[in-house]
């Protein structure tokens, strides 16, 4: 047994840490933006069938096109998308690993937004492709004026758009993305992980997507549709990029089990989605709690909310922790993430935050970096 640093380990990988959200067993996990209700059995009981059924033919690879499922896929974004516009993989950070792979590399570059999902830059480096961590106005907030001026200034190779974003929870405008795509002549990826939990009515970057063909919208069945532990990512965009991610996709890489059971919940939409107001409802409900007990909680269009005014983060996340409650310490100074859970989750998180007894001053978001 040697030590990493022993190792000739590539250059740019030296001396970083990877992606690590702790997995604790707890009573209360709103740490990773899970969708904490469970699906339900009837849906369960259609997966498992369609799981049986492909395991008869696991002898052979999979459909290496992954026809069906991305059939299901576009008649489930809608939109007027069809198979040919869909790709998939296993999680979105496979997905946006293969964005990478295809049109970043040694000698490119990809700009995102700071403070924004953490595996953006982790996935740049894995794949050689150097991050640049651009900035946000007042409350994480991102005009068209600002997000064009970095790209103006870094001229990079692909933009990566969270929205809404990680972990601040707020949304990007359609003009703030169009300006963007209009500013740049390089791959645009708006990451969608959350859309589902906006308002109703609220438009997708997928009514973009006509007549811009280096735009990418990327969803993920991990929030909304309760699928995280089945691995499925997917998104939209001209059939020609499909094209080119099938140049560094690794052959079958969605097996036979994901897509019968991610084909068997997508045919379920209407009961996988049935928790989403209720979660809505809870995500209102602790920006409306928090905001009374002093914290000053970010708007939010996402399962998770974002507050400031935290004196001790580390402190807080710690006590809450001695309770059986997990939250994220994203490392924005002052601040702490939850999770929207269940009602009863969101109750035993708001009454052990009063009970910890700091109501302080709200502070100023300072921005990170
Ligand atoms: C959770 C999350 C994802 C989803 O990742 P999967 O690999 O699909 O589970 C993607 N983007 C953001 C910003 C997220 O927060």
């Amino acid at each position: 047994m040697t030590s990493l640093n022993d190792l000739p380990l590539r250059d740019n990988l030296r001396g970083l840490t990877p992606y690590g959200a702790p997995q604790l067993h707890v009573a209360v996990a709103l740490n990773v933006n899970e969708n904490t209700h469970g699906i339900p059995d009837a849906v369960a009981r259609d997966i498992v069938a369609a799981m049986t059924e492909a395991i008869r033919t696991i002898n052979r690879y999979p459909d290496r096109e992954f026809t069906e499922l991305r059939e299901s896929l576009a008649r489930y974004l809608g939109h007027g998308l069809t198979r040919e516009n869909i790709w998939a993989a296993n999680g979105s950070n496979e997905v946006l690993q293969q964005v990478l792979q295809a049109f970043g590399g040694p000698g490119r570059s990809v700009l995102g937004f700071a403070p924004t999902y953490s595996m953006y830059s982790l996935l740049a480096s894995g794949t050689g492709t150097r991050w640049i961590a651009g900035t946000r106005d007042a409350d994480f907030e991102l005009t068209p004026a600002t997000a064009t001026g970095w790209v103006d200034t870094v001229s990079p190779d692909l933009v990566f758009l969270c929205s809404p974003n990680n972990p601040t929870g707020t949304p990007l405008s359609l003009d703030t993305i169009a300006a963007v795509y209009d500013a740049t002549d390089g791959v645009v990826v708006v990451d969608e992980a959350y859309a589902e939990f906006g308002p109703s009515g609220a438009p997708s970057a997928l009514t973009l997507l006509p007549g811009r063909e280096r735009l990418l919208v990327s969803r993920t069945m991990s929030k909304a549709f309760a699928f995280a532990g089945a691995r499925v990512g997917y998104l939209a965009a001209d059939p020609a990029v499909t094209d080119a991610l099938r140049l560094v996709r690794l052959p079958y890489h969605l097996s036979a089990l994901t897509q019968a059971a991610a084909i068997a919940a997508l045919a379920h939409t209407a009961e996988m989605l049935a928790m989403v107001d209720d979660i809505r409802g809870q995500r209102d409900r602790l920006v409306a709690e928090l905001a009374v007990l002093g914290y000053s909680p970010l708007r939010s269009a996402s399962n998770f909310v974002l507050f400031g005014g935290v004196d001790d983060p580390r402190g807080t996340f710690e006590a809450l922790l001695a309770e059986g409650i997990l939250v994220r310490d994203v490392g924005i100074p002052g601040h702490l993430r939850v999770t929207a859970g269940t009602e009863a989750e969101t109750s035993v998180f708001l009454t052990a935050l009063a009970g910890l007894g700091q109501h302080s001053v709200v502070q100023p978001n300072k921005l990170l970096e």
